[in-house]
């Protein structure tokens, strides 16, 4: 690791990895699902021990430099206190990371803050009969349907991260696709970062569908 204020030395994956996330924080910038300072971003860079590569705390994620990033252990913790400070929402990332996910994706797009924020009441949004489900990781051309499950909103980081273990090991139905945050965003993941990115298109495209049918047609 380096040493205190030493310059982080990227290596070749790494580098990669660095050069994945700032290429999804451009293209979520430019749709809108990550403007601002919003949203986090992170890739596995080893499992053993499990380390991470994640967006630092506080970055426009429209123009992401190499240097605002951070690696973390699986506790969330940085590796190293010259690095910019990990965002409040780690462990969310490392939790998913400790179930095989090998990039982890956040977005705050209109269409998930305002049906997360409708729907949470109901524990999760069913989403019905569109050819784009299929376009979903683990999704048979004979599924139909997707749920998405809906958390309240919080600061409890931890507690949300407790919550979220449980249902990735639930047996009978575990947790699959992504999950919202009540008037907050989208996370999703995937194998790999190009995998995540996928999740993240076609769930939100899933969402602005929904969005626009109920201002089209009201509710349904
Ligand atoms: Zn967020």
């Amino acid at each position: 690791m380096p040493a205190e204020n030493a310059p982080l030395i990227i290596t070749e994956p790494i580098h990669s990895l660095t050069r994945e996330l700032i290429e999804c924080g451009r293209d979520f910038h430019r749709r809108g699902w990550s403007l601002g300072t919003s949203s986090n971003y992170s890739a596995v860079i080893e499992r053993g021990p499990l380390t991470l590569l994640m967006t630092g705390s506080g970055f426009d994620k429209g123009r992401l430099e190499a240097d605002q990033f951070v690696m973390v252990d699986g506790e969330a913790q940085a590796l190293d206190e010259a690095f910019s400070k990990p965002s409040a929402e780690a462990l969310l990332h490392t939790v998913l990371a400790k179930h095989g996910a090998g990039a982890v994706l956040h977005t705050h797009s209109v269409a998930a803050t305002v049906l997360s924020e409708h729907f949470v009441k109901d524990g999760g949004l069913r989403i019905t009969g569109y050819e784009m489900l299929k376009g979903l990781a683990g999704v048979t051309t004979h599924e139909s349907e997707a749920w998405i499950e809906i958390y309240p909103n919080t600061q409890d980081i931890a507690a949300l991260a407790r919550v979220i273990d449980a249902r990735l090991r639930d047996p009978a139905r575990p947790l699959r696709h992504g999950f919202l945050m009540a008037g907050h965003g989208l996370y999703t993941w995937g194998e790999t970062t190009a995998a995540a990115r996928r999740q993240v298109e076609v769930l939100e495209f899933l969402f602005e569908v929904v969005t626009q049918k109920r201002l089209l047609f009201g509710a349904f």
